[in-house]
């Protein structure tokens, strides 16, 4: 909401001229278009917008736009908010995870998110799953082997600002390396798939007779006999040999793949830079591996804005790194919503509902973000505008021809704002 609008009413209402101030600010207005009235702008009574309670104001103060919604917002958005804060993690001997999956974050449809730490050593065991997986490594170190179809293999170390994209169905493993281990973010493209319902190598062979294994690997069916019973998902185990060791070790006839499995992210140049901010892409363009991702890490600064767009080709998932922002989301319909995030929580974006980021606080808002798709796709609604014929436009808005001239006849990115 408009708080001077706010502040006015409430002022107005105090001096007793409730009736004059309520039919002016009830009526049908930019920035409150819809019937009947919303927003607190047209509380006529003041205690339509008290809350006697119970309150709990450290929670509310998360969700300012929930708790005193815009004018502009008519309710009936669902929640493009979630955290992993507030995720159980599932602790192991050498590291634990949790997730947000469409199971709690209902419109999470097509991506889903898992939060993990390793320790130095903790190793996330052998396994595979039908959804690819995406990591952006968020602190410390960690290698990560992976096997594709023609029998190559991968061996690679990953730092903060790394990524990595496993394809659906190939085996992997990951283990944390000193001195701290690491802590990541995965992504797959599943909002129904789960970290906790993959393909665990112990889990199969302990399932499956041990006459079948002496079959199938040609040893006596002893030499199962002191395999774990149960799954180990993760465990503690010894820091790995070097790099060059172990990749020797798992190079086979077949070679290595043709393209790294791995990508740094963080050294990419920024593909769109302005006073507002910076934005870093990483699609199957450049990471060509990554062909049902694609990555954006965005910097918003301090009173910068990301500009009114959308993704004709992707949902959006966003998860904060650093600082805060506030996120609109246009629906159709008139439905429109607001959220704030900050660190540790993430946003979901509907392919093709338009958007913007705003940055809030004294501090930079770094996000990263995962898009469905093989390539960043992106409409600007100022590009689009200026594309169209100024006559067009006037008729459209009513619009004073003079003012459509001078908004912007390009693509913005970022808008920085005024100090
Ligand atoms: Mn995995
Ligand atoms: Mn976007």
């Amino acid at each position: 909401m408009n708080p001077m609008s706010r502040r006015g009413l409430l002022a107005a209402t105090a001096a007793g001229s409730l009736a004059g101030a309520a039919t002016k600010a009830s009526a049908q207005s930019f920035g409150n278009p819809d019937l009947p009235q919303q927003g607190a702008v047209s509380a006529t009574n003041p205690q339509s917008i008290v809350d006697p309670g119970p309150q709990n104001p450290a929670l509310a103060s998360q969700f300012p736009s929930a708790v005193s919604p815009p004018a502009t917002d008519v309710g009936g958005m669902p929640m493009a908010w979630s955290s992993f804060n507030n995720a159980p993690r599932r602790i192991q001997n050498g590291g634990w995870a949790r997730e947000v999956t469409q199971a709690d974050f209902a419109v999470s449809e097509e991506i889903s998110g898992v939060n993990m730490r390793l320790t130095s050593g903790g190793i996330r065991e052998l396994h595979w799953h039908t959804f690819a997986e995406w990591g952006y490594m968020t602190y410390g170190n960690c290698r990560v082997t992976v096997l594709d179809l023609q029998g190559r293999a991968y061996v690679s170390d990953v730092k903060e600002g790394d990524l990595w994209y496993f394809p659906a169905g190939y085996p992997h493993s990951l283990q944390g390396l000193s001195p701290g281990g690491c802590e990541f973010i995965l992504c797959f493209d599943n909002g129904h798939a789960s970290e906790f319902s993959t393909l665990l190598v112990t889990d199969w062979i302990a399932h499956t007779p041990p006459e079948i294994l002496a079959l199938n690997f040609g040893v006596p069916a002893e030499t199962f006999s002191r395999i774990p019973l149960h799954n180990l998902w993760i465990f503690q185990g010894q820091l790995p040999e070097s790099l060059e060791a172990d990749r020797a070790a798992a190079q086979g006839a077949a070679g290595a793949p043709p393209y790294p499995y791995t990508f740094s992210m963080r050294s990419l140049p920024p593909i769109r830079q302005t006073k507002g901010g910076e934005e870093r892409i990483a699609d199957s363009s450049n990471f060509k591996v990554s062909t049902t991702i694609a990555a954006g890490l965005v910097l918003v600064h301090p009173r910068g804005l990301r500009e009114l767009h959308w993704h004709p080709n992707a949902d959006e998932w966003q998860y904060y790194l650093k600082g805060r922002a506030q996120v609109g989301v246009f629906a159709a319909h008139g439905h429109y919503g607001e959220e704030e995030f900050s660190r540790g929580q993430v946003a979901y974006i509907d392919r093709g509902f338009g958007h913007y980021i705003k940055q809030i606080g004294n501090e930079e808002t770094q996000i990263l973000i995962a898009f469905n798709s093989p390539d960043y796709q992106e409409i600007s609604l100022s590009t689009w505008l200026a594309a169209n014929p100024v006559q067009l436009l006037e008729t459209n808005f009513g619009v004073d021809p003079a003012m459509i001239e001078r908004m912007p006849d390009h693509r913005l990115a970022f808008i920085g704002a005024s100090r």
